[in-house]
């Protein structure tokens, strides 16, 4: 910073207002006399350079990227590798220094195939390989660390992809039993067929016990049939529906022989292999947002759509082949807060995006803070820098410094995630897991993402 031209103490309104006005008539003087010059001359608020082409560190970056990133830095620095090298990261070479950044000009629909031909192109390169079917802490800690890299990239390739692997693919981890990890695992890696997640409806979001999908069994055929009663049970905001997604999992009141035994969740293929909508089921875009217009969310009805009994994912309840009900969980409470599970590691990845985005932000207000300078002091000195303005150290300076002080905590939250997964199996445990940890991230999730919008916003 240029604390030499930071602005003295006042010790009354009076001294404050004379400083102004004579700051002001010298920038009035400086307009003059520039006016009156016959050709333009460079000086210093012209000589701009970008920082990241010239910058200079007074420190070894790597123990910073150490600190920041925490882990993983060769498989990070090797997807960002990996996209330099195509042109669908829209790489771009200033000062020897290759920058990758998506256009954000273009119209939703370029954006949604751009973010579908990414996630090709980083399937094809083995980028999200283990990420459902390996085990281990190891695994899972690449897996975020690929997954924060592709958040700093664009926020809708990670929601798009989170979506698919976290959600669709989680929910199938979670939710259901080894037939259901056979057939639905490798797949969803390879993206062979594209999963998305349908839990919220028009007239229901956060109260999930209360949505309106219903659920009955057939005993006759050995299916389930899933309806949307009413327009409020729409399932709407589902990411993925709009244009690609071919199979979902439908979050959904289940009616056995007339008692309602609560929430559960089922597989239901939704569009053919050549992207149409299957039969029963009704589409439609919820068309343009204020940001993420890489992800294509929509709303589906389903119109008595019908499917194997199998597709109900079945880790904490069952229904025979005869229509009867079988749980491990008897307490219904606990059963709902099992089928919470999936939104556990989803809301570690918010809290994740929601840092990353506050540093992106932050850097660029800084950087430019640095770099732009308004007003001078005197007539032959240089223009104030911006961040040499209390005004700017006030507003950009707190924000930094929480965004550094809540990395650590959300690191170790990602280890304590990672480790309780080992213990999947142990039901009963995992239930009181799934209850304190669903808690844990959420309270996280809501304190991360609150500063990050006022860090991009400025607000
Ligand atoms: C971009 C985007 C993508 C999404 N993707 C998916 C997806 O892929 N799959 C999926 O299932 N869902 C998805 N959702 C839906 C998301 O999960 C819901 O928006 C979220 O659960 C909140 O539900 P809601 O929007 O219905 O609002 P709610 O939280 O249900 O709130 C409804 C209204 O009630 C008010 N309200 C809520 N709680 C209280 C309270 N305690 N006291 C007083 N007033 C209250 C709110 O202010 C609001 O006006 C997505 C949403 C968005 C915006």
């Amino acid at each position: 910073m240029d604390s030499s031209s930071s602005s003295s103490s006042f010790s009354n309104s009076t001294e404050r207002a004379s400083w102004r006005t004579s700051v002001l008539t010298k920038h009035f003087d400086q307009i003059t006399s520039y006016s009156s010059s016959s050709s333009l001359e460079s000086s210093i608020c012209l000589q701009y350079t970008p920082p990241e082409v010239s910058e200079k560190f007074g420190f070894d970056i790597r123990d910073m990227r150490r600190l920041l990133d925490g882990h993983n830095y060769e498989d990070r620095d090797w997807l960002y590798g990996l996209m330099k090298q195509s042109n669908l990261f829209c790489p771009k070479n200033y000062g020897g220094r290759v920058f990758i950044s998506p256009d954000y000009n273009q119209s939703m629909e370029q954006q949604r195939e751009m973010t579908m031909k990414r996630i090709e192109y980083l399937t094809s390169r083995g980028v999200f390989q283990g990420w459902l079917t390996g085990k281990g802490v190891d695994i899972d800690m690449r897996k975020f660390a690929l997954l924060e890299v592709i958040g700093i990239f664009d926020h809708s390739l990670a929601v798009k992809l989170g979506v698919h692997m976290f959600l669709w693919g989680g929910a199938i981890q979670f939710f259901g039993t080894k037939r259901h990890h056979d057939k639905w695992l490798k797949d969803t890696e390879n993206y062979v067929i594209k999963g998305c997640f349908a839990m919220s409806e028009l007239g229901h979001g956060s109260n999930v016990r209360g949505i309106e999908t219903i659920t009955t069994y057939d005993s006759n055929t050995g299916e389930f049939v899933i309806n949307t009663p009413c327009e409020s049970a729409q399932k709407y905001w589902i990411g993925g529906a709009a244009m690609h997604a071919t199979h979902t999992i439908v979050f959904s009141q289940l009616n056995i022989n007339g008692s309602n035994q609560g929430v559960h969740a089922f597989i239901a293929q939704i569009r053919d292999k050549d992207g149409n909508p299957l039969p029963n089921i009704r589409i439609a875009d919820c068309g343009h947002k204020i940001g993420l217009n890489g992800v294509d969310n929509g709303r589906i009805w389903f119109d008595n759509v019908r499917i194997p009994r199998e597709n109900l994912l079945n880790s904490v309840a069952d229904v025979s082949p005869d229509g009867q009900y079988l749980s491990a969980i008897k307490d219904p409470d606990q059963r709902f807060a099992a089928f919470l599970a999936p939104l556990t590691s989803g809301r570690v990845t918010i809290a994740a995006s929601a840092i990353y985005s506050a540093k992106i932000g932050l850097a660029t207000a800084i950087r430019y803070s640095l770099t732009r300078r308004a007003f001078s002091v005197s007539p032959t000195g240089p223009e104030v820098l911006l961040l040499d303005y209390p005004s700017h150290q006030r507003r950009l300076l707190p924000l930094l410094a929480k965004t550094y002080g809540s990395y650590p905590d959300f690191q170790k939250l990602k280890f304590f995630n990672n480790s309780g997964e080992l213990a999947v199996g142990f039901t009963r445990w995992r239930v009181r897991l799934f209850n304190s940890i669903h808690r844990s991230p959420y309270s996280q999730e809501l304190s991360s993402s609150f500063p990050s919008n006022e860090q991009i916003t400025g607000n």
